[in-house]
């Protein structure tokens, strides 16, 4: 589903990612971590074509980002992307804020649009909260209206960049409850989370990022197990966390 091939990126003369390689198959769970800086969101806003890179090549769903000619913006419409800090409109009601997008990207007339929003807004458990603004909602309701918002665009795969880390303590388990359910029906994930209890239940594969590299790239059981067969660099990230 996604194929990161030898991406390489610059900030001027700062290189943020060095040769980046690996693969996500349909129905994979992959969690990216790392220490804070080390490019995690960088790669995965490259995947999303929210970022460009100079070297490399990253193939979603068959379709390659650097090639010529390349719909961006329709790609985009079809991997969902789910932020730190939910970034929600907030001059839009819940309902709109579902719909916008369904709208103006996919051309759904506005009744669709609203059924779809709802549907999704009830499976997150917030369908009270329709007519509410942004503001008027916590952390983790916020956050669940952004996972339904992405999923109300049919996406082929989602992308969370720390989607708990803005969040108070006893916010953390709704969101990551959505995103557990989500993994378990089969959805292609790749998540930027330091939520190793997360990792552990549902990812298939952990990659570890460090200063721009992806230095590890195995299955959750062999990440997570012998931790004496882990780089230092991942050993000593793991030591801080776990
Ligand atoms: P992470 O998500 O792992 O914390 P980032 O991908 O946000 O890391 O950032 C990786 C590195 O790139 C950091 O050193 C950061 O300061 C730098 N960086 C991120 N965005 C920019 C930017 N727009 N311009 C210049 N440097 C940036
Ligand atoms: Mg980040």
């Amino acid at each position: 589903m996604i194929s990161i091939k030898q991406v390489s990126k610059w900030y001027g003369s700062f290189q943020v990612l060095t040769d980046c390689s690996t693969e996500v198959k349909k129905g994979d769970v992959v969690v990216v971590c790392g220490p804070s800086g080390s490019g995690k969101s960088t790669l995965i806003k490259c995947v999303n074509a929210l970022e460009p890179f100079q070297k490399g090549d990253i193939v979603v769903d068959g379709t390659s980002i650097s090639a010529p000619g390349t719909n961006l913006p329709k790609l985009r419409s079809r991997v969902g992307m789910v932020f730190q800090h939910f970034e929600l409109f907030p001059h839009l009601t819940i309902t709109d804020n579902l719909s916008i997008a369904q709208e103006k990207v996919l051309g759904r007339s506005r009744e669709e649009a609203r059924d779809k929003g709802m549907k999704l807004l009830d499976r997150v458990g917030l369908k009270a909260h329709a007519a509410k603004f942004p503001g008027q909602l916590s952390g983790g309701q916020q956050q669940r209206v952004a996972i339904a918002r992405a999923l109300a665009m049919d996406p082929i795969v989602m992308l969370f960049d720390e989607p708990t880390s803005a969040l108070d303590p006893e916010m953390v388990n709704e969101v990551l409850d959505v995103m557990v359910e989500l993994a378990q029906e089969g959805m292609t994930m790749m998540c930027v989370t330091h939520e190793m209890g997360f990792a552990r239940k549902v990812a298939h594969r952990v990659i570890f990022m460090d200063q721009g590299r992806i230095i590890e790239d195995c299955p959750k059981e062999q990440f997570f197990g012998d931790l004496s067969q882990r780089s230092d660099r991942a050993q000593a990230f793991l030591s801080k966390i776990l």
